[in-house]
């Protein structure tokens, strides 16, 4: 199956196989190996000195443990939102009893720094910055770097808790540079890795608000992460089989370097924007801000997208994603994270080729050869 979903995405095949060892034990000096080479080499990643951690969860459970250890009920925090993960983040932190300002932007564009500074400024002070550096619904990259910028102009020390589940190990993320306190990323998307991880870092600031929250939490308490962590232990039983799968990832991912792997997305982002349009479709994110991960695009006009989805899976063995929320229907989304090669974007765009006249799109006349 040529799966082109912005998660869960292919693994390579050492990958998997390193999933089929059999378990050690979770307090045992080889597990402790294990995850002191995988934090060291996330932080890498990350471009982090800060503390790292591997929570046994899905993303969302990383959201959730932001929420749960640096905010307390009552908190006003400020929430950017492109997207439904960015109106996730924003109903997490409501559901904990934070007190929640939300600047929406329109959905296929990204959020506008310079509202953001002065939204801040005007609403605040915020106890935190809620963020999504790439929004997966709409295939938006934010400006992440200028929006952190901003925010701690409007108001400087704000707390960032940033979403960057579909772009760290994919797209340009300084965590410490940009002086991101709080930020995270999932096994499934661009780590070549099954889900069942999210992996978190956290800066001095971050935990300055820990110290502060007054949220109760238990599974997700990352004070004992810390504790246990010194032990080259997880507080509860991990995934232990993800983690040997990220181990041989990571070995690939450090070996390829962290500008070969930005560079390598960008490449193949490329090649399937430009697939997409010369099938005569439209991107639904504005062009200088759409993702390197991750490609939504507009079901052409008289197109049954569930026709065209089921029809992609039968006839063509290719799973693209619909539309999330009320996006559904009305565009589909093309992952492109992850171990993907531009072989996979051609399959992808000859199956569409095939399947799109068969559903009612005419695909443009090519061009020429000049
Ligand atoms: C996938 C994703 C999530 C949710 O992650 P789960 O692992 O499904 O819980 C959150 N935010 C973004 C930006 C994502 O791409």
């Amino acid at each position: 199956m040529n799966l082109r979903s912005p998660g869960p995405t292919p693994c390579p095949e050492d990958v998997l196989q390193a999933m089929g060892r059999q378990m050690i034990h979770h307090r045992s000096p080889a597990f402790a190996e294990i995850v002191g080479r995988v934090t060291e080499g996330l932080k890498t990643i990350f471009e982090t000195k800060n503390d790292l951690y591997c929570l046994s969860a899905s993303g969302t459970g990383a959201l959730e443990a932001m929420v749960v250890n640096f905010l307390s009920p009552g908190d006003r925090v400020f929430v950017v939102s492109i997207g439904v993960f960015g109106d996730r983040f924003a109903t997490i932190a409501e559901t904990y009893g934070a007190d929640v300002t939300k600047l929406d932007f329109e959905w296929g564009t990204a959020a506008d720094p310079s509202a953001v500074e002065q939204a801040v400024s005007e609403g605040g002070p915020f106890k935190a910055v809620l963020v999504t550096h790439n929004e997966t619904s709409t295939g938006v990259t934010n400006d992440l770097e200028a929006i952190a910028a901003a925010a701690r102009r409007a108001q400087p020390g704000v707390l960032m808790l940033v979403d960057a589940i579909s772009s760290l190990g994919s797209i340009r993320c300084k965590v410490d540079e940009w002086e991101l306190d709080v930020i995270a990323t999932g096994s499934q998307k661009g780590w070549m890795v099954p889900p069942g991880l999210a992996m978190i870092s956290i800066s001095e600031r971050g935990w300055q608000a820990y110290e502060e929250s007054t949220m109760p939490s238990f599974y997700f308490d990352l004070g004992k992460a810390k504790t246990f962590l010194a032990k080259g232990q997880t507080p509860w039983t991990p995934a232990i089989s993800i983690f040997f799968a990220l181990d041989v990832a990571l070995g690939r991912l450090l070996e390829e370097g962290v500008d070969g792997i930005i560079e390598r997305h960008q490449r193949i982002a490329d090649l399937t924007r430009n697939g997409v349009k010369s099938l005569g479709l439209e991107l639904l994110a504005v062009e200088d801000r759409a993702s390197n991960t991750v490609t939504a695009v507009r079901v052409p006009d008289g197109v049954e997208w569930k026709t065209l989805y089921q029809m992609l899976q039968d006839d063509y063995d290719t799973l693209i994603e619909g539309g999330q929320g009320p996006l559904a229907g009305k565009i589909f989304r093309i992952g492109h994270l992850g171990w993907v090669t531009g072989e996979d974007i051609e399959i992808t765009m000859k199956a569409l080729s095939q399947a799109l006249p068969r559903v009612g799109h005419q695909l443009p006349e090519a061009t020429p050869a000049s």
